[in-house]
């Protein structure tokens, strides 16, 4: 049984639920560790459909504070405190500063822009793409990606083929590849050099991908490879608290995976589930 979520967000950016609220879902779905990863505020030139850069920059102290009373007033369900934090390949130093801002247990490393797109905010780009193009931006995602785990910033790669979110099919068409292949599984061995885990997240069943991040070929290779696994919902709501754990627990059974790794004060615990 998995019994950790380790990313979810807040009214404080675009979520809907308040921290206590959130808590109080993870103590009902009877979770033992909840993950509190806060998207991490974004340069101006990077901009979002679902745009909070205002708000949570506004009201960041106050989240760090409600996360950190929680932590140290431990009820039924142990709290850590997380940042997901955007790699922006051109403004590296901005990363690295965000991720210095606060003493966090760990950071969600996120690639949601491909130079300043964000390529998951709408299905209206990836619509004018022919197959050829959708493999080209498949690839660029790839190499981003693979920078973003060289950078040694973070500890879990969330969402690790978010890129599939609105063409699933075109992007099963891309991964069957032996140049596809090579490339992730490049990705997957820096990954775990630098003592990352890797995401596999119910937040898929919930987008038009309807597929678990990552697909089953990551999965395959990412066990072949030997990268340690991290569960999460990205929970938006306290419904989405531990969202299709069951189907996220057979689902990585099916590969092989037996444990679950957690950071807390940035060192990795490997837990069975
Ligand atoms: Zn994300
Ligand atoms: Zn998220």
């Amino acid at each position: 049984m998995i019994s950790i979520d380790l990313h979810s967000h807040t009214a404080y950016s675009h979520a809907r639920d308040s921290v206590a609220d959130m808590y109080a879902s993870a103590v009902s779905k009877g979770l033992s560790i909840f993950g509190f990863s806060e998207h991490s505020p974004r340069p101006e030139q990077y901009n979002y459909p679902t745009e909070y850069r205002d708000r949570l920059s506004a009201h960041l102290l106050d989240y760090v504070q409600e996360v950190t009373e929680l932590k140290n007033n431990p009820g039924p369900c142990r709290v850590l405190f997380g940042m997901e934090v955007d790699w922006f390949e051109a403004d590296q130093d901005f990363v690295a500063g965000a991720c210095r801002q606060f003493p966090f247990d760990y950071l969600l490393g996120s690639t949601h822009f491909l130079g300043t797109w964000g390529y998951d905010g709408g299905t209206t780009p990836w619509e004018a793409m022919d197959e050829q193009a959708r493999f080209a931006t498949y690839e660029a995602y790839f190499k981003t990606w693979t920078k973003m785990l060289a950078s040694g910033l973070f500890n879990i790669a969330s969402h690790p083929d978010l890129i599939k979110i609105f063409t699933r099919d075109s992007f099963h068409s891309w991964i069957v590849r032996d140049e596809s292949q090579r490339l992730v599984r490049h990705a997957l061995t820096v990954l775990k050099d630098q003592g990352m885990a890797m995401e596999v997240s119910s937040a898929g069943l919930r987008k038009p991908c309807r597929e678990i991040y990552p697909c089953p070929m990551i999965m395959h290779l990412a066990a072949e490879v030997g990268v340690q696994i991290s569960f999460a919902s990205d929970a938006h709501t306290t419904d989405d608290v531990a969202y299709g754990f069951p189907s996220l627990a057979s689902y990585a059974r099916s590969f092989g995976f037996t444990h679950s790794t957690y950071f807390a004060g940035g060192q990795a615990f490997s837990v069975p589930f």
